[in-house]
């Protein structure tokens, strides 16, 4: 398994769309295609990858509007949090409708509930539930790498006075980062990604003491 990652922004809020991939096998997964962007097919196809799924770090619109496109495209899955999947599939809860164009997601869709290791073959992924900037936000730790998401950006973290948030288990889900190798670099959900020692020095946020 040699895993790489190749980030695209997406969308008009600027979000990370990650495409990981296994350069051995070709097998890839696709974290947070936010918005329909041909940048992310045309990346996926011009390298000849071979996705197997997509997963969600949160509900959030600007996270999931690219999902149906790629998972159709590869007629893959989307994994996300059991308490975010409403915000998948009920235009209602994900703001969608609101702004005038109703998303939900019409393809196969597999929940994450509970924190532990995701087997999907040749990827070893460990889920970290990490609610508060949404109550399903999850963190993703493979290999190397931490998708974060809206939970945990370089110098901030995400905010969490949204309608979906969960307030008071932010700084809880902020602890368990504590036992993250310096050496990890992490994948927000928005804006750089850095190594998880950076995050450390940088971000007021995070107290380990
Ligand atoms: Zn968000
Ligand atoms: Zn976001």
């Amino acid at each position: 398994m040699q895993l790489n990652v190749k980030k695209i922004v997406v969308g008009a809020l600027r979000t990370n769309c990650y495409i990981a991939y296994d350069l051995d096998s070709k097998a890839a997964f696709i974290v947070d295609p936010g918005y329909p962007d041909p940048k992310i097919l045309n990346f996926i196809k011009n390298i000849n990858l071979l996705p197997i799924f997509i997963i969600n770090t949160h509900g959030h619109f600007d996270h999931i509007a690219g999902d149906e496109e790629v998972a159709h495209f590869f007629n893959i899955p989307v994994l996300i949090h059991l308490i975010d999947l409403p915000m998948l599939i009920d235009p209602s809860k994900n703001y969608s409708a609101y702004y005038g164009t109703p998303f939900a997601f019409s393809g196969q869709w597999e929940t994450i509930n509970g924190e532990g290791t995701i087997e999907k073959s040749p990827f070893h992924m460990t889920i970290i539930e990490t609610p508060g900037h949404t109550c399903g936000s999850i963190s993703i730790l493979i290999g190397n790498y931490l998708f974060s998401g809206d939970t945990l950006f370089i110098d901030t973290i995400g905010r969490t006075d949204l309608p979906e948030s969960c307030p008071d288990k932010m700084a809880e889900s902020l602890l368990k980062f504590k036992n993250i190798s310096d050496d990890i670099v992490v994948h927000p959900g928005h804006m750089g990604s850095g190594k998880f020692s950076e995050v450390k020095a940088r971000n007021r946020h995070l107290n380990f003491r």
